[in-house]
Parts: C-alpha cells; structure tokens; sequence
C-alpha cells in the first residue's frame, strides 16, 4: 500500500466506519485508512449509545468488523486529536483528515434548576449505563418514585425503557452490573415523558415507541384528551404516515388500554414544556407549561398558554438532542454545532473533511451515516484524482510520532483482546458481554496482545 493515498479518519463510531469502509473500496486512487479514536474501544455510540436491551442494532458492528479485516486499515485507539496529537500533525502525516466525531456534548433547556443535582443531561445516563469509562463515577440516585424525561425523540425513549426494564429484562443485556442494580433496585413507580409539542410532532419513530407498550414491568399510560389533533396536525398525518400516522395510531391502542397494575407505569405527556426544575439541595419536583400548536414560518410549533403545572419528581433526565464540541485547530459553526462543510469538504480547510453528526448535526439512523460518508469519500475521492491532496511529506508515520511522546496506543489486535475478554465474562451469564468500564483494565487488556507481539 505504499504508494495508496494515506487518509487519517478521526473517530470509530458509524460514520468513521461507513467512512473507512468506502476509502478502502476505491481503485483509483487505492487508499491506506488510520482510524483514530480517543477512546481504547471502537465504534462509537454502537457500543455507548445504542440502548444495551437493542443488541440487534448494536449487531451492526459486525460490518465493521468485516471492514477493519481488510488491507490497509488500521485502528489507534486512546489517542485523542486536539490533544494528543494536532489537526497539523495529522495534515503532516497523511494526505487527507475526514473527522467523524459525532456530536459529544447535549443541548441545554436554559430553564432555571436545570443543574440542580438530580437533574442531568440523558446523554450522561445513557454513557453511565453503557459502561463510558468516562461517566462510570457518576451516581444516578435511583431512590425516588417519581422519573422525569423531557424531549420526545428516541433518547429520550430509551432512557425511559432502560429505566422501566425488569431485574430479568436486563440480566440478558450487556447493561453494566451498577446501573443493573439501581435500577432493579429503584423504587420507581412512574416514568413520566414530556414532549413540547404534540403526538403528531413527536421525533421518537414507531418501534421504539411500540416497544414501552410490550414491557414486563410497565404498563404505558397516554390520556385520550392528548390525542385529540388539531387540523394543522391531522393534516401532518397524512404526509407522513410512516412515522407520525403511525406513533398516534399506536398512542391511540396505549390511550385505549387499561393499566395492568405492573409495578412501574409510563407516562406520555404532550404538549408541555419545562418552565424550571424546582428545589433546595436537590430535584424536588418540575413545573411545566401547558403549550398550543400554532404555525409559524411553515412549521409547528410549541406556545405556551400560561396554563402551568408542578410535577413532583427525584430524576430528571433532560433529552433534548446532542450537540456538536470544537476541535482545537479546525474550524466550526459556533451557531450550528457542526463544522461547516459543503457535502463534507470542509470550508477553510485544505484537506480537511467530515461526515457524520458533526456534519450534519444529531439527527438520522446509524444507516444515514453510510450515505453522508459515502458522499464526503466521493468528494474526497475526486479531490486526490484532481492532485488537491499534496502532503507535505515528512517521512514520519503516526506510529513514530506516538511512540516520540510516549502515548500508549491501542492497535485493532488490543480491542480484539478487549472484545474477547468481555465475550468470555458474559459468556457463562447468558450476557452477550461483561463491559470492561475502567480505562486502565482496558489498556491493560489490550497491552497483554502487544506484549505477547
Ligand atoms: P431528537 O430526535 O432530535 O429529539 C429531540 C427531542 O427534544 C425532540 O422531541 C424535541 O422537540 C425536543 N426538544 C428540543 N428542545 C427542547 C426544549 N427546549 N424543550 C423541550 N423539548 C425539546 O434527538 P435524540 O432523541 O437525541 O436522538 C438523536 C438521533 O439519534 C435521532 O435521529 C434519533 O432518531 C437517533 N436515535 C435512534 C435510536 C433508534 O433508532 N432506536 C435510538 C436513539 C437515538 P421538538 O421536535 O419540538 O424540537
């Protein structure tokens, strides 16, 4: 591969992957693909995101896997760009940067209360019960009876099902073994989920929100009244019956049912916003505004009545979409949340690319990744055909650099090792795996394959 084009891709998640996996396809030019990821562990929010009871999902990494088996790609795991090494030294090192870091931070409410202790970002509980070495010191006080989810996406639906899953539900799932014990032993009565606009709104899509309706312990509780649409929303049912047609036909069966007296219940609220998370030391309860849908520049939005409510509570989890963060060196949109690109070239610079929510922003499935990857490899592509891709070329390979400031990488073989390990924990559990969780057990893991080198 000596004379393939060489393409630094900056983080393992879907996009990164989808990304490789389309550079290391090309004839002409043939390419060599780094993958670097800051953490020891690859593919992303498919390991720390994606809900640990969705193992089907979380099987698409087995396509990275066939990805990573093939010539002229290699993984650097713990080794963190902006820090470790620059945007510079990498634009020294290889001909091409494509970053795909996703969106690392969450968007705030701006209400008052909303850093009181007992109030956290989902993004934080979904990392903390995924084993994210980095949010395994959290303490989630799981001793109250009442749960407040705010937003009305898929996060934020996970968060409630993770929160309203059985002892049994998640002794089959690789959840890690401390949010398995708080959870199961939570005396959580009520999971209430809030959602500022209405049924027809709601960004959560159709299985997933059929999925809280088929859990052993919570019944989901939708009141009719919340059902009942305006004309601007029963006209949204009928351009979109893929997602919205079909929630609120599936609220309307929930709306329907009568409650099995399962010891946890689920709540769907619409059409209320959260005004300020009230209490002393700690979330005590939330007050809410009752919303009117009006139209406003072509979309439906949410107005407050002045119609308020307080709902007492011990947890909120505030689910309001994530938010992209800067890296020191390359540019990004301060408004956007993203780095400014045109179909993934990135605008201001030279050999800079992107793909993934840090293109796009937070929105889509793990397959939209493939399309959006697809296309900045194409520009990518046409870039090197077109001779734009010139590298100042140094002789120096990012392992030589590495090993010059003494940084402790993980190569693929290391996460293998990691991997193995916790399919051996599972294994006799019945678990698909037991998370490894803290950072020096993962380089330690992965170190007793190099040493073994
Ligand atoms: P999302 O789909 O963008 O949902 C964000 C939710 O927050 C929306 O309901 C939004 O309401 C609400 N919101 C925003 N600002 C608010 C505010 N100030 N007050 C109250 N509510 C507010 O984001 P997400 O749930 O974080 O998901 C991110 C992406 O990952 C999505 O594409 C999602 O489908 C995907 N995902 C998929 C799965 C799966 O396939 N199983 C699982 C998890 C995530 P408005 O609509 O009114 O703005």
């Amino acid at each position: 591969m000596s004379d393939s084009l060489r393409v630094a891709v900056v983080g393992s998640g879907p996009a990164g992957f989808y990304a490789a996996d389309a550079l290391l396809k090309s004839e002409d030019p043939t390419v060599a693909v780094d993958v670097l990821d800051r953490l020891p562990t690859p593919w992303g929010l498919v390991r720390l995101g994606v809900a640990p009871d969705h193992e089907n999902i979380k099987a698409v990494s087995r396509a990275f896997e066939r990805t990573a088996a093939k010539p002229g790609f290699r993984f650097f795991g713990n080794v963190e760009v902006g820090a470790t090494v620059s945007h510079d030294e990498l634009l020294d090192l290889y001909d091409a940067v494509v970053y795909t870091v996703g969106a690392q931070s969450d968007r705030t409410l701006g209400v008052p209360g909303e850093d009181l202790p007992g109030s956290w970002p989902a993004t934080a509980f979904v990392a903390w019960y995924n084993g994210h070495p980095d949010f395994q010191e959290l303490e989630f006080d799981l001793v109250h009876k009442r749960a407040v989810v705010i937003g009305n996406g898929n996060v934020a639906i996970d968060c409630v099902r993770m929160l309203a899953l059985t002892a049994e539900e998640l002794a089959t799932t690789d959840t890690t073994d401390p949010a398995v014990a708080a959870i199961s032993a939570s005396p959580l009565e009520e999971i209430v989920m809030v959602g500022r606009r209405g049924p027809a709104q709601a960004a959560f899509t159709p299985p997933e929100l059929q999925e809280l309706g088929e859990l052993a312990g919570a019944d989901v509780i939708v009141d009719p009244a919340d059902l009942e649409l305006d004309p601007a929303s029963e006209a949204a049912l009928e351009q979109d019956r893929e997602r919205a047609r079909r929630n609120v036909d599936i609220l309307r069966e929930f709306a329907g049912r009568a409650p099995e007296g399962k010891p946890r219940r689920i709540v769907l609220r619409f059409l209320v916003s959260p005004l300020a998370i009230l209490g002393h030391d700690r979330v005590e309860a939330i007050e809410v505004v009752r919303n009117e849908l009006v139209e406003e520049g072509g979309r439906i939005v949410a107005r407050p009545t002045g119609e308020t409510e307080t709902i007492e509570c011990g947890l909120v989890l505030r689910s309001v979409g994530y938010k992209g963060v800067p890296l020191p060196g390359v540019p990004f949109d301060e408004r956007a949340f993203v780095i400014p690109n045109e179909a993934g070239r990135v605008v201001g610079a030279g050999r800079t690319y992107c793909a993934g929510w840090i293109k796009r922003g937070p929105s889509g499935v793990i397959g939209t990744n493939k399309k959006d990857a697809t296309e900045t490899v194409e520009h990518l592509l046409a870039d090197a055909r077109a001779g734009k891709l010139d590298r100042p070329g140094n002789g120096l390979s990012l392992e030589d650099l590495l090993v010059q400031k003494g940084v402790e990488f993980v190569e693929y073989e290391g996460w293998q090792a990691i991997d193995a390990a916790e399919r051996a924990a599972g294994e006799p559990l019945g678990r698909p795996r037991v998370k490894q969780t803290a950072w020096e057990r993962l380089l330690e893991t992965a170190r007793s394959v190099r040493s073994k080198a």
